[in-house]
């Protein structure tokens, strides 16, 4: 395989700090705010240049800057410490090893259509991307021996700009691979790694891309090489761009092809983890494998189902990927054949059982062909159970094998470092390796809330800063005149009240809830003396009629004459913004249509920088919120109709806001908000640790993916000694 070290990089990059060439293509340095450091000292000014690209930096940087810092005994020292740290990390006995010392031969593989690591891989969407991208570095944290396979789009996902209109533009730029912390993978005769796929008339190649994340690896895949006609080489062009045909294609190459990856590189898993149906493909090529070895089609099932995990994300029915039958036929009768199956009976892997009509389920497959399964948040499990109560026939609802393991976010990544400063002082220094450990989080109470307060307003500035910066930025491109571009300086008061609000912009997430009543809404955010004011984000998918006409929407009242200043829309929400919105304002907004939030993540990276929660009861909130570390909208009932709903929503949204929360945040003693800084050390208290990946991948190797590697082991034996019999 091919090594990190060496890369030339900058080929002047001197000997001394030579392992900064390492350092720029492992992930680890998107959660260590020292390693990104130590680059943005050699030249800040270009470091934010390549957006905190470290690869493209390197690339970019002067030798004369290179030879300064390597002269520099004050560089010096932290390189070398950070060095030792790093070089520590990669070696070091984790939790996986101390717990399963007998199991670290075994491999755990995770199938995702998008990974969120850091902006300079822009490879993902939004959500799912990044619970993927947190659940890798968890995974790289607790020692696992894991291994992920993703795509690597040529053209990522949307750029959003928003035009003087108001109007979404969707903008996409190729990428440039060389320029991105990913390599080539090659083999042992160091040529590229090139795997093919089978399809009607032709066969696709495609290239293996390896990205280090920390201790573990990512393989993406991407068919836009030369031996590809010019059609397939835009195959793994855009994430959730194109049509129907486009995306099977797509999970094709992903399920088929990721398997076919891990086989050529050698890697041979004993888990196998679906995350979301884009992925479940891949149980089909492992059938395919077995019988091919000469296992006979059932127990080949069998054998896959033992070994398979099925993560489903998305409790609306309309939300599935689902094929025509006839699509699905196109590109696959040769593998059904190969299995000895005939067309109906393939058919139903992708249906309900005795409910065959014309269509092909992507998380009905997973579901038949995986042994495990899970929601991620109890509620979200239940409304599962519910949903594909017809997948299990003769099962009672509550006996739906569909289990819960609720989101987390990685806290190294999300937490911002004057907080983890202030950890470091008050919860002792090991908090860090044990973010799971419920204990150590009850000694937030001895944090002086003068310091606690003084961080936080210290935060909220400089978001207000970025804010005006990323909208003045926006408005000299749309040609706004230089005197409203003047005014943004006086945009957003550090001591008002701050309201984030930034996710997609899918409709069931009701962005523009807020504005049901524009009147009242006006009212409270005018108030001189308890002003209050909103930052919103996001990007709606440029197909989503609807979900674009809500960014014109809230960027049209933003320039309203009584909203200026007050309501800002900022364009293109991606991981950097998510970083500065969730650790800057006071409250986090969340008001999705009750059950249709599978989780929700954004909401826990706001909980874990003590930003409080103000949400709908949905997704993960009901399991954290405790009447203390955050606010409630709404209660558990659901009404049958949608309409009453948002109203009854809106109305108990502005009665909350105007009687407890801007009251509260208001109430003074010794110049300090001393309610408002019990409520944000309650968020530390419960939030942190139940919320973070450590706590996720842990729950997910315990019950999930031991069960796997065992039954894995056990077969594995089995088929020995069958064997040996036989033999
Ligand atoms: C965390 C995050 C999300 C997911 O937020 P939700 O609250 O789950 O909607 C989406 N996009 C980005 C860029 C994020 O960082």
């Amino acid at each position: 395989m091919s090594d990190f070290t060496g890369t030339p990089v900058n080929k002047y990059l001197p000997e001394r700090i030579g392992k900064l060439a390492e350092l720029s293509y492992n992930l680890w340095f998107s959660w260590h705010s020292q390693a990104r450091k130590l680059f943005k000292l050699i030249d800040a000014a270009l470091w934010e240049d390549v957006y905190c690209n470290p690869v493209l930096f390197l690339r970019r940087v002067c030798p004369q800057k290179l030879d300064t810092v390597a002269q520099d005994p004050q560089y010096l020292v932290q390189y070398d410490q950070l060095i030792a740290s790093f070089d520590q990390y990669m070696s070091a006995e984790k939790w996986f090893q101390k717990q399963y010392p007998w199991n670290t031969k075994h491999q755990i593989a995770y199938f995702s259509a998008e990974f969120a690591l850091h902006d300079s891989l822009p490879v993902y969407s939004g959500g799912l991307g990044v619970l993927a991208g947190d659940h890798s570095k968890a995974a790289s944290d607790l020692g696992l021996p894991f291994v992920g396979v993703g795509l690597l789009y040529k053209q990522g996902y949307i750029n959003q700009r928003v035009d003087n209109q108001c109007w979404q533009q969707a903008e996409y730029s190729n990428l440039d691979f060389s320029e991105m912390p990913v390599k080539p993978a090659v083999g042992d005769d160091g040529q590229d790694i090139i795997v093919s796929l089978t399809l009607p008339h032709r066969t696709l190649f495609i290239k293996i891309w390896q990205v280090q994340v920390g201790r573990i690896c990512l393989y993406l895949l991407d068919t836009d090489i030369d031996l590809n006609n010019s059609e397939d080489r835009l195959l793994t062009g855009q994430l959730y761009g194109g049509d129907n045909e486009m995306r099977i294609l797509q999970e094709i190459i992903l399920g088929i092809g990721g398997v076919k990856t891990l086989r050529a590189i050698g890697i041979n898993p004993s888990a196998w983890h679906i995350n979301e149906g884009h992925a479940a493909f891949l149980c089909v090529e492992r059938v395919r494998e077995l019988v091919a070895q000469g296992v006979a089609l059932t127990t080949a099932k069998e054998t896959v189902k033992a070994t398979t995990l099925f993560t489903t994300h998305t409790p609306v029915p309309a939300g599935h990927d689902i094929f025509d039958t006839n699509m699905v036929d196109h590109y696959l009768h040769q593998t059904y054949s190969d299995l000895g199956m005939e067309r109906a009976e393939f058919m139903e892997l992708g249906q309900a059982a005795g409910e065959g009509d014309d269509s092909f389920n992507m998380s009905l497959l997973a579901i038949n062909l995986s042994g495990y399964k899970n929601g991620v948040s109890k509620l979200h499990s239940a409304v599962s159970r519910k949903m594909f109560q017809h997948a299990f026939k003769y099962i009672p609802l509550e006996e739906v094998p569909i289990y819960a393991i609720t989101n987390g976010v990685h806290t190294k990544t999300w937490l911002a470092q004057e907080f983890a400063d202030l950890f470091n002082q008050y919860l002792g220094g090991n908090w860090a390796d044990n973010m799971a450990d419920a204990q150590i989080w009850q000694r937030v109470e001895d944090i002086p809330n003068d310091q606690l307060w003084a961080v936080h307003q210290n935060l909220k500035q400089k978001t207000i800063n970025y804010t005006r910066k990323v909208v003045k930025e926006q408005w000299l491109r749309n040609q706004e005149s230089l005197e409203t571009v003047l005014g943004i300086a006086d945009f957003l008061k550090p001591e008002a009240l701050t309201i984030g609000f930034a996710r997609r912009f899918a409709t069931y997430k009701r962005a523009d809830l807020i504005f049901t009543d524009k009147q009242r809404l006006e009212q409270l955010l005018n108030n001189n003396e308890r002003p209050v004011q909103i930052i919103f984000a996001g990007k709606a998918h440029p197909q989503d009629q609807q979900g674009k006409e809500m960014v014109k929407k809230i960027c049209r009242i933003s320039k309203e004459e009584q909203f200026k200043g007050k309501i800002l829309f900022l364009e293109n929400y991606n991981m950097q913004m998510a970083t500065h919105l969730v650790r800057g304002v006071d409250i986090w907004l969340n008001n999705p249509r009750r059950l249709e939030e599978a989780s929700g993540t954004s909401g826990m990276k706001a909980g874990i920088n003590a930003v409080l929660n103000f949400s709908i009861l949905d997704g993960w909130w009901p399991e954290a919120y405790n009447g203390q570390n955050g606010f409630a909208v709404g209660t558990e009932k659901t009404l049958a109709c949608t309409e009453e709903q948002d109203r009854a929503d809106a109305a108990y949204l502005y009665a909350l806001l105007e009687e407890v929360v801007i009251p509260t945040y208001y109430e003074r003693e010794q110049g300090l908000p001393l309610k408002w800084l019990a409520h944000m050390k309650a968020c530390w208290r419960t939030i942190t640790w139940q919320f973070s990946t450590e706590r996720m991948v842990q729950d997910y190797t315990e019950k999930f993916y031991m069960q796997c590697i065992n039954n894995y082991s056990k077969m594995i034996l089995d088929y020995k000694l069958a064997s040996e019999r036989t033999g």
